[in-house]
């Protein structure tokens, strides 16, 4: 397992620890400011929300690399099926197109779909898993020809209704067997998965070439709402350093990406404060 320690290089900063996935949350800084941030203390990568790019993929990326970090990904495709997915297929389609060419042009690394809750009236994530499947399938040549690797995210189950029929990493090395273009990797997030005992078994499934990212927080013992209070990391319950050691022995070892959602703690802090934390954090316990 790598030693971070003394080296943070590894580290990687999701805007959305800033607030900048959600409207009206967080300080607001620019992606410039961001990069500036991110570069002084020694961050590896960023990964960007497309509310924060909308036309300026190309100049953002460039931009990001002329500070010596790297893009590490793009956050996200729509929900793809479910209650809160675009009306139709193929509004879904057009969304899903837009992300990749959006990644692309960034020169992200990944794209992260988070898949969406279970197709209403069916009652059944299997017919859900399968339409979700139907539709990656699609996308993955694109993705190909654009050096995008798309993510499929499983969320923890707490959001099977609305958010993502994909609970498990089981279920999601299993969508990437069905589909079986090397376009399609996984995600693997410590608040979604903190709790899955078969974590290092289904990640040695999955093989290191499709393992596209690592997402780092905590789970809050006392946690007030399961999307917006994430923990940062030391302060919940989560086994920090036995996931890591899953997803390093099925052979990643690409960055360690913060990505805090707290509308009530962090989101409300000095975002130079909360940078600092996760640095000092990444060295100490994860
Ligand atoms: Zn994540």
């Amino acid at each position: 397992m790598r030693d971070f320690s003394n080296d943070h290089s590894a580290l990687a900063l999701n805007t959305a620890t800033l607030g900048h996935n959600v409207d009206g949350h967080g300080a607001g800084w620019s992606p410039e400011r961001v990069i500036d941030a991110c570069a002084a203390r020694g961050f590896g990568a960023i990964t960007y929300w497309r509310r924060e790019i909308g036309d300026r993929a190309v100049d953002i990326g460039e931009r990001t690399r002329a500070a010596g970090l790297s893009v590490s990904g793009l956050c996200r495709t729509p929900f793809l099926v479910g209650p809160l997915a675009p009306p139709t297929r193929a509004a879904v389609i057009d969304d899903f197109k837009a992300s990749i060419d959006m990644t692309a042009d960034l020169e992200a690394t990944c794209l992260t779909i988070v898949v969406g809750g279970v197709i209403e009236g069916s009652h059944s994530l299997t017919e859900s898993l399968k339409a979700v499947a139907d539709i990656v399938a699609e996308m993955a040549s694109r993705a190909q020809q654009g050096n995008v690797k798309l993510a499929l995210e499983p969320l923890n189950p707490v959001y099977g209704g609305n958010r993502s029929c994909l609970v498990t990493v089981r279920d999601a090395v299993d969508l990437c067997d069905a589909i079986d273009n090397p376009a399609v990797t996984i995600a693997v997030d410590v608040y979604h998965v903190w709790w899955d005992l078969s974590l290092a078994t289904e990640l040695k499934r999955a093989g290191s070439a499709r393992i596209a990212g690592y997402h780092l927080c905590d789970w809050l013992a006392d946690t007030t709402d399961v999307l917006l209070d994430r923990g940062m990391m030391g302060d919940g319950v989560a086994d920090l350093k036995a996931i890591r050691e899953a997803v390093e022995g099925a052979g990643y070892s690409g960055f360690c990406e913060v990505e805090i959602f707290s509308a009530n703690d962090w989101w409300k802090r000095d975002p130079g404060e909360v940078l600092d934390t996760c640095v000092e954090r990444f060295r100490t316990v994860c």
